[in-house]
């Protein structure tokens, strides 16, 4: 049996596709490519290209292969254009989800890997992050992430379907092999943003508020390898295989690291000069983001490898420069 990836050909999901198929998984990925990349997609998968939103399409894929579990990472991530398009994000989403479930629930399908995000939090009142915190997200993505958490909740006790929510924090870097990465377009994210201005693909990095309540007065964030991310998947899919349950696991490095620790971080990595800026403040920037991740390393024995701020940054380097204008698949 095979397990189903959805959005396998997104930054995080083509990740996992990579881990899957290192371990000798069957894999079937769906992806609607209007941010994924067919470039990321190895041929060793077998690959549909659709909308979840779209259930003959899902049935189709159900009865093409039998599916054991679901790893979901189809969704619309970004919060300036949630606060912008909200019906976009719950349409994509919210609905997609609520399809995903229904054809799941249909094929008796009941086993879930499920990618949520540290925006559920909100301002956090403590640091670090338990998942114990209590959920307020500030915009409609974080929203639409916790609404699918509480569907999760009554289908597990309606249908028995089980759920690993898994909460991503600052997510970055590229598989070690420098094959794929990330590519976003828009970028909106810091650190392929400063890398971009490590080699003249923009001219400067705009620092988005430096007044903030933290040593340097800027943002902390707490960044997460994207190989370690995928490890945690395969170790979430693991635990519900064997035990059954469902669980929600943050996951982060804990340790935090402000955009100008970043920036130092990026100029020793790649030995250039990176000009930066001073930026009014983002709306619904949080100052200070960071997770314990203590019940992930507990309960699924999960070890990330690439702790230091300068791997991380060193792997998404590598990408850039095998890849300086990303898949270029469009
Ligand atoms: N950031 C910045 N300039 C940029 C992009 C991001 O100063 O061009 C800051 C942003 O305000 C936040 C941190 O970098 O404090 C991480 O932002 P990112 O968008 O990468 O992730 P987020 O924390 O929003 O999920």
């Amino acid at each position: 049996m095979a397990v189903l990836v959805v959005g396998g050909a997104g930054y995080v999901g083509s990740h996992a596709v990579r881990q899957l198929l290192d371990r000798n998984e069957e894999v079937v990925v769906i992806d609607n490519l209007e941010t994924g990349h067919i470039k990321a997609v190895p041929g060793e998968c077998t690959f549909f290209q659709g909308d979840i939103r779209d259930t003959l399409f899902l049935e189709k894929v159900f009865e093409s292969t039998p599916i054991e579990a679901v790893m979901h990472f189809a969704a619309n991530s970004l919060v300036g254009e949630s606060m912008k398009d909200p019906l976009k994000y719950y349409d994509n989403n919210v609905f997609g989800t609520l399809c995903l479930l229904k054809t799941m629930k249909s094929f008796g399908v009941d086993k879930l890997v499920f990618s949520s995000t540290a925006a559920v939090y909100g301002e956090p009142e403590n640091i670090p992050i338990a998942e114990t915190e209590i959920t307020k997200p500030e915009n409609p993505y974080g929203e639409t992430k916790l609404a699918i958490e509480k569907l999760l909740r009554w289908c597990e006790q309606a249908y028995g379907i089980h759920f690993m929510i898994l909460r991503y924090f600052n997510v970055a870097g590229a598989h070690p092999s420098g094959e794929i990465g990330e590519d976003h377009f828009p970028e909106t994210h810091l650190i392929p943003i400063i890398l971009e201005a490590a080699c003249g693909k923009r001219d400067k990095l705009l620092i988005y508020g430096d007044d903030y309540h933290t040593p340097d007065g800027t943002c902390i964030r707490d960044y997460i390898h994207v190989v370690d991310l995928a490890d945690a998947h395969i170790l979430a899919l693991e635990k519900l295989r064997k035990e059954n349950i469902s669980r929600i696991y943050n996951l982060g490095n804990g340790s935090g690291f402000s955009v100008r620790e970043i920036l130092d971080a990026a100029k020793e990595v790649t030995k250039r000069e990176i000009a930066a800026e001073i930026a009014p403040r983002r709306p619904g920037d949080p100052a200070i983001l960071q997770a314990s991740s203590l019940k992930a390393k507990v309960e699924l024995g999960w070890c990330p490898v690439y702790t230091s701020i300068h791997s991380i940054i060193e792997s998404a380097w590598k990408w850039l420069q095998l890849f300086p204008e990303g898949y270029q698949d469009r």
